[in-house]
This record gives structure tokens, C-alpha cells and sequence, in this order.
């Protein structure tokens, strides 16, 4: 005899994200390209090309969760790779900054585009359930933030342009970025943007 379904089950939904994670995580491994990238490589190179500068070992350790033994073995490889550089920190003789080479920038431009499995399975989402998806993603990273649990990301709900429901009478477009002055919508929500500032 089938199971009466129960109300809303939260193992339910965390045995979906975890799937969910699962698939993203697969797909950074079948996306390793030519330079061979572990998912945590990919990662590096990702993050420091959103950085506007080259920044501090111990950043890339806090902004992917990692730890410094981690973080540096992966740091070695790259550099091996031709993909990072390092350059001595102007404020501290003994620190090193990375940054990207050339050949890491044009790595992280083939990482942008997105996985054709991913992005399909995302496309299979209406507009209303995209949107409700974005908006239950940040809730769930920002409650997650504030338990310490993953880093902080620059996200609009932890920035201190974001003005949520600062316009009632536009329901596409209920929330506005002050940085760009402009209304928008939850499908537009950022859960990384070079513009965040912390509220
Ligand atoms: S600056 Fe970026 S993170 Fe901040 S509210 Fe605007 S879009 Fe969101």
C-alpha cells in the first residue's frame, strides 16, 4: 500500500538539494578541459577572476570554505599549470599575492559557459518556478551565511544596495539595486555581483 503523503518534509527537500549538488559537482568533473582542473582548481581560477586585484592565499581558503593545506596544494598545481602567478604583497614582505595569467583568464572565460546539461536541465524551469527557485536559494544561503555554515557570498540579500519590496505596485519587479537604480525582480536576484557591498 502506497504512503498518504505527509506534510512537507525537510529531509525531503535536503535529499534534493544534496542530488542537486551532486549533478554540479559531476558536471565539474567531466568539465575538467585542457588543462585537467579539479573541481576545487576550477574554483580558484573562477574566484579570482571575479576579484578586481590579486588577493591573499588565506581569501581563497575563507571565500571556498577550504582549508590552508588544501588550498595550497591546489595553489601549486596551478601555478605549475601556468594558469596563477604570485606576486609579493606591498604591505606584508612575506605575503604572496596570486592572481591570474593569461592563460588562467582564458581558462576562466571556457569555465563561464555554462554546462549544456546543467543550463538544459535549468531551461526546463518556467519562469515563475525559476524566479521561486532563485528567491528559495538565497533565502537558504542567506540563513545558511548567518549560521556560519558556507562563506559569504556577495549576494543582493546581504548588500547594502538591495531595497526588498520597495515597489508593491510592480509585481515582476518588487525589489530595487540602488547601485544601478533600478526595480527587479526575484528571477534577477544575484547570488554573486562585483557591485556588492555589504549592508
Ligand atoms: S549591487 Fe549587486 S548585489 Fe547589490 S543589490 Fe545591486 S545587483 Fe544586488
Amino acid at each position: 500500500m502506497s504512503e498518504v503523503p505527509g506534510p512537507p518534509s525537510v529531509s525531503q527537500l535536503l535529499i534534493g538539494l544534496a542530488r542537486l549538488g551532486q549533478a554540479v559537482r559531476m558536471e565539474a568533473w567531466r568539465n575538467a578541459g585542457p588543462h585537467n582542473l579539479s573541481p576545487l582548481q576550477a574554483d580558484i581560477v573562477t574566484l579570482l577572476h571575479g576579484k578586481p586585484h590579486p588577493i591573499r592565499q588565506g581569501e581563497i581558503v575563507t571565500a571556498l570554505a577550504s582549508t590552508p593545506p588544501t588550498v595550497s596544494d591546489a595553489v601549486k598545481v596551478l601555478r605549475k599549470k601556468e594558469l596563477l602567478e604570485g606576486s609579493r604583497d606591498p604591505g606584508d614582505a612575506r605575503a604572496l599575492l596570486l592572481g591570474l595569467t593569461p592563460l588562467g583568464r582564458e581558462e576562466a572565460d571556457r569555465l563561464r559557459s555554462q554546462s549544456e546539461t546543467l543550463s538544459g536541465a535549468v531551461a526546463a524551469l518556467s519562469p515563475s518556478d525559476f524566479a521561486a527557485m532563485l528567491r528559495g536559494t538565497t533565502t537558504l544561503m542567506r540563513e545558511l551565511q548567518e549560521r556560519r555554515a558556507i562563506p559569504i557570498s556577495q549576494m543582493c540579500l546581504t548588500c547594502r544596495f538591495f531595497v526588498p519590496r520597495a515597489h508593491p505596485d510592480n509585481p515582476d519587479r518588487p525589489h530595487h539595486c540602488n547601485f544601478v537604480d533600478t526595480p527587479f525582480g526575484d528571477a534577477e536576484l544575484r547570488v554573486t555581483c562585483p557591485d556588492h557591498e555589504t549592508a
